[in-house]
């Protein structure tokens, strides 16, 4: 499958994603991990991105398309790709409409996980995320924490919270995601390409997925 996953930070994309590449092998692309994983391996890239990210700002588009394009030509996109975090604005949109259409790709749908805001914000602070940035598994100390506290269930590195996952840096990564992101569900809507699923929990997002791809 070939699927956009839209919605909010702390909506549930990630978890979403990692679901479903289970269903079909399709592989997860999630901007925000393949930019962690730079700024913690001190390449090029990640030194560019270290500070807006740790704003809550946006990474500039080019750098995001730089990414993008080479990344969804290798070999492992054959079987279908989850793009989790990507695109983010309206150019990254039409960039990334151009670059499909380049390589003969067809998306099959955008989906929009619309959660509550009230949701959002209780699961971003309580969310803790593994270290490793080969790993990068999301737990959460309310609903899903670590066997050993602080300690990955799947690599043993230390689970924490993400720089910018304090307070301040959260609301501003929620007003970003309301001006430059929500206008993408109209992009995808006019496409014919939308779907929009209201559940909180991920595995009815799954279920909605798979109905409509009739999986
Ligand atoms: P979340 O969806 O939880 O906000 P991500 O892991 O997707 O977090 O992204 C973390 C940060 O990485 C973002 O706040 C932003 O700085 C940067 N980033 C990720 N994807 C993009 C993108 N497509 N365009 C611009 N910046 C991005
Ligand atoms: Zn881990």
């Amino acid at each position: 499958m070939k699927l956009i996953l839209l919605g909010a930070p702390g909506a549930g994309k990630g978890t979403v994603a990692k679901m479903l590449t289970e269903l079909d092998g399709s592989v997860q692309i999630s901007t925000g991990d393949i930019l962690r994983g730079a700024v913690q391996a001190g390449t090029e890239l990640g030194k560019q991105a270290e500070a807006f990210m740790k704003a809550g700002d946006l990474v500039p588009d080019e750098l995001i398309m730089g990414i993008m394009e080479s990344r969804l030509q290798e070999p492992d996109c054959d079987k279908g790709f989850l793009l989790d975090g990507f695109p983010r604005t309206i150019p990254q949109a039409d960039a990334l409409k151009e670059l499909l259409a380049k390589l003969n790709i067809e998306l099959d749908m955008a989906v929009n996980i619309d959660v509550p805001r009230d949701v959002i914000l209780d699961r971003l602070t309580t969310r803790r995320t593994c270290s490793n940035t080969d790993c990068q598994a999301i737990y959460n100390v309310k609903s899903n924490p670590p066997k050993q506290e602080g300690v990955c269930d799947m690599c043993g590195s230390p689970v924490v919270q993400r720089e910018d996952e304090t307070e301040e840096a959260i609301s501003h990564r929620l007003e970003t995601y309301n001006e430059k992101t929500a206008p993408l569900i109209g992009f995808y809507d006019k496409e014919g390409l939308l779907i929009t699923s209201d559940a909180t929990s991920s595995d009815a997002v799954i279920n909605l997925i798979k109905e409509k791809l009739g999986l």
